[in-house]
């Protein structure tokens, strides 16, 4: 049983402090939102004053947190509260230069950081089934790994500070692209007569198969689990896509890598998003694509 410190309980991190309860830790949470806080106590979490008042004593912190701006916030206020050798671990997507600056700041102060952001949704969180992909040092990787296990059932280590948000924005990308071609090909092969099962039939045994066709097919029929049947219900809401792959090419754009696709796919997003369907499951892109 470790003490555990978990600032953020939002949608992601008030399942996620739940599971690390009932896996026999002793959490002590902190969120601004207080039926946040209120939902987390009835699950086990001890909620303190403040992220300070919560990360005193711990082994071991985990943010859960909107944005880097939140997680620079949080990090200035913990760093120094934090006990020696504790290891840090942020679990939001976040931009790869924020990851780094806080890693950095933590690094500075004697303590463990890395940068673990997840995939799977709500639905992996409550159900302790998500994927971490994970930057940090080994000695920082060994000391998060039997904590993310509460968590998640897939811990990848991708390398240094940022490697974690880096694996997550470009997998993210090819997500959004993906979703899109798809849409696109389903939209030409209505256009042409052809049935939305032929299509899946050729496509998902062909060379046209991906993700976003074999598991989360954006029509109705092919792939029973998929939003489309349950009218584009997240999932996945479309603006969660559009922040990822803004976050893929603010990093693109850092990097000097050209991502011509990445870059439609992102305004195709915002358009999408601009025209009310924010919180729409972002599969449901293809009734845009149909209209041109
Ligand atoms: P959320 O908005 O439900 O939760 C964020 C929480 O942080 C809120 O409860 C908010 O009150 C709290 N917060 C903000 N500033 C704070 C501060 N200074 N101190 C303490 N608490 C503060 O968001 P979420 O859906 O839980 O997402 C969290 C992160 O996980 C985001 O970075 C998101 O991109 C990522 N993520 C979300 C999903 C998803 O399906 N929801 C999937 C993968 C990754």
């Amino acid at each position: 049983m470790s003490s555990i410190a978990f600032i953020g309980l939002g949608n992601m991190g008030g399942p996620m402090a739940a599971n690390l309860v009932k896996a026999g830790h002793q959490v002590t949470g902190f969120d601004l939102s207080e039926a946040s806080c209120a939902e987390a106590k009835a699950a086990g979490v001890a909620i303190a004053a403040s992220a300070a008042g919560a990360v005193a004593g711990a082994d071991a912190i985990v943010t859960m947190l909107p944005a880097g701006k939140h997680v620079r916030a949080v990090w200035a206020e913990i760093v120094p509260a934090a006990k020696a050798g504790a290891v840090l671990i942020d679990s939001s997507t976040i931009d790869v230069e924020s990851a780094r600056a806080v890693h950095a700041l933590a690094s500075a102060a004697g303590l463990k950081p890395v940068d673990a952001p997840v995939s799977g949704g709500t639905g992996g969180a409550k159900g302790a089934t998500l994927t971490f992909m994970v930057g940090g040092g080994d000695d920082a990787f060994a000391l998060a790994k039997p904590i993310l296990e509460a968590m998640g059932k897939r811990i990848v280590h991708c390398g240094g500070a940022g490697a974690g948000q880096a694996a997550k924005i470009c997998n993210n990308m090819i997500l959004g692209i993906s979703m899109i071609a798809v849409g696109e090909g389903f939209a030409l092969a209505e256009k042409l007569g052809l049935s939305h099962q032929a299509l899946f039939d050729v496509a998902s045994t062909s060379s046209g198969q991906c993700w976003s066709l074999t598991t989360y097919c954006p029509v109705p029929g092919p792939v029973p689990t998929s939003p489309a049947n349950n009218g584009y219900k997240p999932g996945f809401a479309a603006e969660l896509m559009l922040k990822d792959l803004n976050l893929s090419q603010e990093a693109a754009k850092a990097a000097g890598a050209a991502t011509p696709l990445g870059s439609a796919a992102a305004e195709l997003y915002a358009r999408f998003a601009e025209a009310g369907h924010a919180g729409v499951d972002f599969s449901g892109i293809i009734e845009m694509l149909r209209k041109g």
